[in-house]
């Protein structure tokens, strides 16, 4: 078993890195660190991240997409700031989601733009009273002639306010009053909602928003039939999104290592460098220990799915453990600077509130947790 990275996954690190420095970073710099970034900003990030496979990642290249190694593209996502990962792994998730699940017409009409970054998707499912239980969202559609008329509310969608096509889960409701759910793709140039920006705790230039769908009228060839292979749907988003999530907080806390460690060397206190105190030693080492078993985790995770093995419990693992392994490293990190630590000069403070985003999409720690035990037991935990 050799753990080091081959040449060409190498390659593929560097390119991101250099992609987040030269283009991504400096379109970040130009925006208001505290708002969303305008669509033009996320069209430009999208444009570029395209030509590294990122808004295609998961599609064979058959398809026209990349066709990356669940692995190639967490190496690669670990490079990118949270901030736009979270812009990115919804688009790209949601475009694999309209590749696999959608009709022939919806492919042909949707994926070419978005894989090429022309155009920007989100996926909906999150309501007011509906999170970790999708399966009860109270977003009602019904059929009124040749268009789909949908009624209800979304909460925190990712790219709510910049998207293209939005792929909305609900309830569709039969003439004799049964339901089921249903997914339905919302082009907002054609069928107008109600897009609001939600102020949140960190990943502040990440588009959040609430939704409202007033009797929105959208053309019944948008109505996804599911006709795809649903199990291969769910295992190339849902679980490869997990471990990609932990390498984003793997991300973050490498950086607030690597402030620690240069800070720890300079910081002078009883005439020594701080970091020539054991105790400091000690946080060092437990930042890192915690950088590099997250990391670890994530990618034996994603290398499971490549081989094509069951992944549910190692995949839930990964972020559970990554996102709040990097956390607890941020605030070690973070106490390592003393006062400097607390200041908004150093940018601690953004990668505390960062990572303190992670915890929550593509699964709850709670939900995950429950997941691994699923696994382990084969014992259902939520509905006995
Ligand atoms: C940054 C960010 C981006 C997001 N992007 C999107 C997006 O693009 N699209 C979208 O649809 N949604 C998105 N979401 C929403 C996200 O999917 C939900 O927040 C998540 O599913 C959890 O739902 P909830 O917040 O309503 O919490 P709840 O489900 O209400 O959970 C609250 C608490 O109860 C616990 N809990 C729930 N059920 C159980 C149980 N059975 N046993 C034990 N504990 C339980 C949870 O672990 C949690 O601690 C995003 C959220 C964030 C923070």
């Amino acid at each position: 078993m050799d753990l080091s990275l081959t040449f060409e996954q190498q390659m593929l690190v560097d390119a991101a890195r250099k992609m987040v420095r030269t283009h991504i970073q400096p379109i970040l710099d130009a925006h208001s660190p505290d708002d969303a970034l305008p669509k033009s900003a996320v069209l430009a990030i999208m444009e570029k991240a395209a030509e590294l496979g990122l808004t295609s990642a998961r599609i064979p290249e058959e398809g026209g997409g990349a066709g990356l190694s669940a692995l190639d593209y967490g190496l690669m996502a670990e490079q990118i700031p949270p901030a736009v990962g979270l812009i990115l792994q919804p688009h790209e998730a949601t475009t694999t989601r309209i590749y696999l699940g959608g009709t022939p017409e919806q492919r042909e009409r949707f994926v070419p733009d978005l894989m090429a970054g022309r155009k920007i998707a989100a996926t909906a499912s999150s309501e007011p009273n509906v999170g970790s239980d999708p399966r009860g969202v109270e977003t009602r559609a019904h059929v009124d002639g040749n268009d789909i008329v949908l009624n209800g509310r979304k909460l925190w969608i990712s790219n709510a306010s910049v998207c293209d096509v939005m792929n909305v889960t609900c309830r569709m409701t039969a003439p004799d009053g049964s339901s089921r759910l249903a997914r339905i793709l919302v082009e907002p140039a054609d069928s107008p909602f109600e897009a609001t920006e939600l102020h949140m705790l960190g990943l502040c230039q990440s588009p959040h928003g609430e939704v409202v769908f007033e009797n929105c009228r959208v053309p019944k060839r948008n109505f996804c039939p599911d006709t795809g292979d649903t199990a291969k749907l769910l295992t190339l988003t849902w679980l490869t999104n997990r471990p990609l999530v932990g390498l984003m907080a793997v991300g973050l806390a490498q950086r607030a290592l690597d402030l620690a460690v240069e800070y720890a060397k300079v910081r002078k206190q009883f005439g020594r460098p701080i970091g020539s105190f054991q105790l400091i030693q000690n946080d060092l080492a437990e930042i890192q220990t915690a950088v590099v078993t997250s990391r670890l985790v994530c990618y034996n995770a994603l290398a499971a799915i490549d081989r094509g093995e069951r992944a549910n419990g190692l995949s839930a693992m990964a972020k559970r453990y990554a996102v709040d392994a990097c956390d607890r490293a941020v605030a070690l990190a973070m106490r390592v600077h003393g006062a400097m630590g607390l200041s908004v000069e150093l940018g601690l403070d953004r990668i505390a509130r960062d990572i303190r985003m992670l915890h929550i999409p593509d699964g709850t720690p709670g939900i995950l947790t429950l997941i691994q035990g699923r696994e382990l037991t084969g014992l259902d935990p939520f509905r006995g």
